[in-house]
């Protein structure tokens, strides 16, 4: 009984072949760019017109994704406050080695007057320089609110990319879902 039914499965088989040949399925095919595929992409940012395979658009001002995303980057620079900018800036000079090299002449500077090496100016905080220490002091703590304003900026960010991540994954998924059932559908219709 099991044979005789994988025999009338396998008559059918060649049946499936013959209807997806492959001038069908580029009838179909031509049919489905001529009716809705367009001939360029138009960017939602600028407005510049694409080619329909681009992934970013082509105007080097605006280099955005093609396609319905929200501009994450837009979206946190337009809630960005001031004390968030200047903590942006701050950290960014911190990360420089320009901030290196400032505190090294500073320190330098510091010790040769207070110690008598420079006679330029008078010695104002002498060893072992407490007035130093006290604006160092303050200086780390400046910075560590700065550090942390701008890693709490950059985790808002991190998020904010994961939410576009899982948005776009949820409607790939929907897309396939959809792509599957069509596919079922014809597949059915045929046999
Ligand atoms: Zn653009």
């Amino acid at each position: 009984m099991a044979a005789k039914i994988e025999v009338t499965d396998l008559t059918r088989e060649p049946q499936v072949a013959r209807a997806t040949s492959p001038a069908a399925a580029r009838c179909d095919l031509s049919d489905v760019s001529a009716d809705r595929a367009p001939a360029t992409l138009a960017c939602p940012s600028c407005g510049d017109e694409n080619p329909v395979q681009a992934v970013f658009c082509a105007n080097p001002a605006c280099h955005k994704a093609l396609g319905e995303f929200r501009y994450v980057r837009e979206e946190l620079l337009e809630q960005t406050r001031w004390h968030e900018t200047l903590a942006e800036r701050a950290t960014s000079f911190i990360g420089k080695p320009h901030f290196v090299v400032a505190h090294v002449l500073l320190f330098a500077a510091w010790v040769g007057v207070n110690t008598g090496l420079v006679a330029l100016v008078r010695a104002f905080d002498v060893y072992p320089f407490g007035l130093l220490g006290i604006l160092l002091a303050v200086e780390a703590i400046f910075i560590t609110g700065f550090l942390l304003i701008s890693q709490n900026r950059q985790n808002v960010h991190a998020d904010k990319r994961a939410e576009l991540d899982y948005e776009v994954n949820v409607r790939t998924y929907r897309e396939i879902h959809e792509i599957k059932a069509m596919l079922q559908a014809t597949l059915n219709g045929r046999n």
